[in-house]
């Protein structure tokens, strides 16, 4: 290991090391933030932190010690190179054994995770044709793990990978086949590792009788649905990029493709500018006009604010049409999961959505659904129901670690 950082000096240096065993470490490493995590083999201990503001005077690591001490520290003009330095300084003691990143797109390469080479990593700089915002920052997290660990293994684990099962009729966009053929417009899907994860755990804690047939509704800031039947991505609701299917935090999901060119015409916007407003100043911001934060939302609702109650009806209503449409790609219909922040705490979103979804069958207990939030998993649907209703906390850091030690055979 480098001595370049093994000599920087953090109050936590010395604390527990014994709990991790070969611990795997997970960076997901975005344009203005670095989330990490190191995983035990055994998944049972963790370490966690982020370092946030990156290009900003203002960035700085969060970093939670094995003991539970909360530590900050400061990243004196907020490169992402010193932040993941002092990640690893963080974190160099516990020998881990490996690297698990997460990356945003694999494009149609990749259907999997894949140990790191050069050509892997020249991939994933060539990819950010398909995602400019977060490839080049995934790439050089990689890079500055090379530079001072070189003997570490890593493998990048691509948030599209999963959904490559889908069938060319999901993922085919009704738009000339040259595109497809020269220029890989196509459906690509995202949040890959958390359908992944919950919809595996789905099926283990089932008693249902398999092959299973899942809905996931990953509810978050970001929200994507997907469709999987015996483990494989048959659908989901985001598209070439994350901002098409359901309406999320900031970003305003499917609109009308002709959108961009009423508005161009009409207020002379560009591009770029339509872009930023549907990503940036949409969704559940742009419909309450308050905020992305569901929390703050419902509260105003509750307070009779007439915009915060339009913006969950419409986040609602949308999110139980795309899970009805995403029904028709399962052969079997075993059950609804929902996860992300939204979906494993907001009780009356949950029931908002089945609601939308009435002519289904489904029953469910009020009293099941209201006593899973706050990282609870379990089910909550009647003994008749039509279809199973299950919590499942998401944990895209154990999905990527887990990949990670079988792709490199641990
Ligand atoms: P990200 O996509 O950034 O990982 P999360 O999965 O953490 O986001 O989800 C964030 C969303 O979850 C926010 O809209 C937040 O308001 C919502 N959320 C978290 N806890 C609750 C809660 N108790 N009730 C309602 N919404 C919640």
């Amino acid at each position: 290991m480098s001595d370049s950082v093994s000599n920087t000096t953090f109050s936590d240096r010395n604390s527990g090391k014994s709990d991790l065993i070969n611990p795997t470490l997970v960076l997901n490493c975005g344009s203005s933030s670095i989330k990490y995590a190191l995983i035990s083999e055994d998944e049972s201990t963790r370490i966690t932190g982020l370092a946030e503001n990156l290009g900003l005077d203002t960035a700085r690591i969060k970093h939670t010690t094995l003991n539970g001490e909360k530590l900050e520290i400061t990243i004196p003009g907020g490169r992402h190179e010193l932040a993941l330095q002092k990640i690893l300084a963080l974190l160099e003691q516990y020998h881990f054994v490996a690297v698990g990143h997460r990356v945003v797109h694999g494009g149609r390469e990749y259907s999997k995770a894949v140990r790191v080479d050069a050509h892997v990593l020249e991939e994933v700089k060539r990819l950010k044709i398909l995602a400019p915002l977060h490839n080049p920052a995934n790439a050089l997290g990689i890079e500055a793990v090379q530079a001072i660990y070189p003997d570490i293994p890593q493998v990048v684990v691509f948030d599209t990978a999963f959904h490559q099962t889908m069938p060319a009729v999901a993922y085919r966009y009704p738009i000339p086949k040259a595109l497809y053929e020269e220029e890989k417009i196509r459906r690509y899907g995202f949040h890959g590792t958390s359908h992944a994860y919950v919809s595996e755990r789905a099926s283990h804690i089932t008693t249902a009788k398999g092959p299973h047939g899942w809905l996931t509704a990953h509810l978050g800031n970001g929200c994507s649905a997907a469709a999987v039947y015996d483990g494989k991505s048959l659908d989901t609701s985001m598209g070439l990029t994350p901002l098409e299917g359901l309406m999320m935090g900031t970003r305003s999901g499917d609109v009308d493709p002709g959108l961009h060119i009423h508005l161009k015409r009409l207020l002379g916007m560009s591009l770029e500018e339509i872009n930023d407003m549907l990503n940036n100043d949409s969704g559940l911001l742009g419909i309450s006009g308050l905020s992305n934060d569901l929390r703050t939302i419902e509260q105003a609702a509750n307070e009779g604010h007439v915009d915060a109650q339009l913006a969950i009806e419409i986040f609602c209503y949308r999110a139980g049409k795309y899970l009805a449409s995403l029904s028709c790609a399962l052969p079997e219909f075993t059950g609804i999961v929902f996860t992300g922040g939204i979906g494993e705490n907001s009780v009356t979103t949950r029931a908002r959505i089945l609601d939308v979804m009435r002519h289904f069958g489904i029953k469910f207990s009020e009293d099941k659904n209201k006593s899973l939030f706050g990282g609870g998993e379990g089910s909550f649907h009647d003994e008749d129901s039509s279809i199973e209703l299950w919590v499942i906390p998401t944990d895209e850091e154990c999905q990527i670690a887990k990949e990670t030690r079988q792709t490199l055979g641990f």
